[in-house]
């Protein structure tokens, strides 16, 4: 058996590299630091220089209020900080360093040469390599701090052998580089990738910064990314981010600031994305950066080493706050971008029923009936005159009194029409408008009509456990449904306005066995809508587009059932 070894406190320089491991993994941690640094020392522009992607060196000069030379010597060793000095400092936390760890970590594992001139003194530099500290000696930048950061790991082979290629390394640097800078718009960054400038970001707003951040990001349209704000008990919130128009497959562009510091927070990722619940498609992500300002006495960034975890005492509150505020704003946001809102129209609120649904009566419910009951193949022309008829029977008044408002100029790209109404044109997407109407119409019919032949359907173990569950809720909406066998189920009657589309129906009967009442009410809703409605690319004569418009300018809010805008105004004054 083997002898246990026997305790012994670690050589200094081990124990240095040990510790140093956590806070400098990689070139991006000694940006993270040295960024910090310079930010911590009120700087007003910061330079970044790269070379092999920071493996060979890191270079940041800032023109803050610098380091006095008898603190030089002091910088790189470990728990050396001019930002805390109490327990109480540690909870009160206003600068991004705390831990003074940075400079001591990187010094153990990488040549550091710190050179730093205060305000009307005389420039001092010291070089620290790899652990082994030279004397200070006179020289510095003229004003601010420049340090540089040479070989990291030479000596450390096993985490040298980590590292990615140069233009990897890059790229994590620049990534840091850019949180950073979207972080503190109204500090000037540049970035130098071997001696060639790569992103100049003068000082700005914040969104002109966030733009200036990402130019290179294709999707991106500036016009399409709005501000919003709120605010809680101890907490501000701030968010620039996408509208229904701009999206991205995966949440990359969710990102969470906390104090202004970047941190993986997948509980506020989270609340962005519900936020915005239906507004973007199934699996879209929008962007969004949300800026969140907390008193420092409920966050806790002391518990990860590169400061990217976060404890929020309050983070319920703030989680709701952000959905509130996303749910909220987004819709008033869209407006900005000239989008239709001003028109006056009948209130519309997506938990009650229109004014029209109000006065529908069982005449124009048969009449509905015979729309539904026209064979599957009926063109949408027959389907929509049919369907507009039945809106003017029930609001003649209205659409007379709008009669000479608006001039409907054509279709284009058999997508949308073109309208005049005052001072501005109108683009409105047929399809989605349509699609609301009939929405709209269909949440009140409830005209229930029995299947000739019930139709079978058979499904999967989790649907049926849903149906089972939720059949009393289907048969309310006059889909009734009745379990013939294990998986295998009976559609016996269905509302008279669905008839023409029961496949639909049947298929998303056996396809959701997901969601909230609310949810499935408004994805079964959506389905039939989009079934019904004129589709995209079908040409549309004059009469129709004409109701269709006339219809449109009476809603309040133009949103598709699946919540997305389909008017786009443009004033004359904008053109
Ligand atoms: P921390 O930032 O947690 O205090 P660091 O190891 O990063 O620890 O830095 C140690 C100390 O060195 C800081 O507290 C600060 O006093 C000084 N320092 C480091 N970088 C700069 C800089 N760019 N300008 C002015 N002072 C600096
Ligand atoms: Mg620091």
């Amino acid at each position: 058996m083997q002898m246990p070894k026997k305790i012994s406190v670690l050589d200094p320089l081990v124990a240095q590299r040990i510790a140093a491991g956590e806070v400098i993994e990689r070139p991006a941690s000694v940006v993270r630091e040295l960024l910090d640094n310079a930010i911590d020392a009120n700087a007003t522009s910061i330079e970044v220089e790269l070379i092999q992607g920071g493996i060979e060196r890191i270079t940041v000069i800032d023109n803050g209020f610098g380091i006095a030379k008898e603190q030089l010597p002091l910088c790189c060793k470990s728990h050396a900080t001019s930002k805390v000095s109490t327990l109480e400092d540690l909870q009160k936390l206003a600068t991004m360093g705390f831990r003074g760890e940075a400079l001591y970590a990187i010094a153990a594992s990488a040549k550091i040469t710190i050179a730093s001139t205060q305000e009307g003194e005389l420039g001092h530099t010291i070089v620290v390599d790899n652990g082994t500290e030279e004397p200070v000696f006179i020289g510095g930048p003229a004003q601010g701090t420049k340090v540089d950061v040479e070989h990291l790991f030479s000596q450390i082979p096993a985490r040298r052998l980590f590292l990615k290629r140069p233009s990897t390394e890059f790229t994590m640097c620049r990534n840091v580089f850019i949180e950073k800078a979207i972080a503190f718009p109204n500090i000037s960054f540049r970035l130098y990738d071997e001696k060639n400038l790569r992103l100049d970001l003068p000082a700005t707003d914040s969104k002109t910064r966030l733009l200036n951040a990402l130019v290179n990001d294709k999707n991106i349209i500036a016009s399409e990314m709005v501000e919003f704000s709120s605010s809680g008990k101890d907490f501000s919130l701030y968010a620039i981010a996408s509208t229904s128009g701009v999206y991205r497959s995966d949440r990359s562009h969710i990102k969470i600031f906390i104090n202004k510091r970047g941190v993986d927070e997948y509980a506020l990722v989270q609340a962005v994305t519900y936020g915005y619940g239906e507004i973007l498609p199934g699996g879209a992500f929008p962007y969004c950066y949300l800026f969140v300002d907390i008193d420092p006495d409920l966050v806790d960034f002391n518990i990860h080493p590169a400061k990217k975890e976060v404890k929020l005492r309050n983070k319920a509150e703030i989680h709701h706050q952000v959905v509130t505020m996303i749910r909220q704003q987004l819709q008033k946001k869209i407006p900005q971008v000239e989008i239709i809102n001003q028109i006056p129209l009948a209130g519309f609120d997506q938990s009650k029923p229109t004014t029209s649904h109000q006065k529908s009566t069982s005449e124009e419910k048969r009449h509905f009936q015979v729309v539904s009951e026209k064979p599957t193949d009926s063109s949408w022309f027959d389907k929509a005159k049919e369907v507009l008829a039945h809106h003017k029977t029930i609001e003649s008044s209205p659409l007379e009194r709008d009669k000479e408002e608006f001039r409907y100029i054509g279709q284009i790209f058999n997508l949308f029409l073109i309208v005049e109404k005052e001072d501005s044109i109108y683009l409105i997407d047929q399809h989605a408008a349509h699609e609301r109407l009939v929405y709209d119409q269909i949440k009140e019919d409830r005209t229930i009509q029995r299947l000739m032949i019930p139709l079978k359907i058979e499904v999967e173990r989790s649907v049926d456990d849903y149906l089972l569950a939720h059949g009393p809720w289907y048969a309310e909406y006059g889909i009734e449904l009745k379990k013939i066998d294990d998986l295998e189920w009976e559609l016996t009657t269905l509302p008279a306005s669905w008839r023409s589309i029961e496949s639909e129906i049947v298929e998303f009967i056996s396809s959701h066995a997901t969601g909230d009442i609310a949810e499935l009410q408004k994805r079964l809703y959506a389905t039939v809508a989009c079934h019904a409605a004129i589709r995209s690319g079908d040409t549309v004569d004059r009469t129709t587009a004409e109701e269709l418009i006339k219809k449109v300018f009476q809603l309040e809010h133009p949103v598709c059932p699946h919540g997305r805008i389909f008017v786009i105004e443009i004033t004359k004054e904008h053109l």
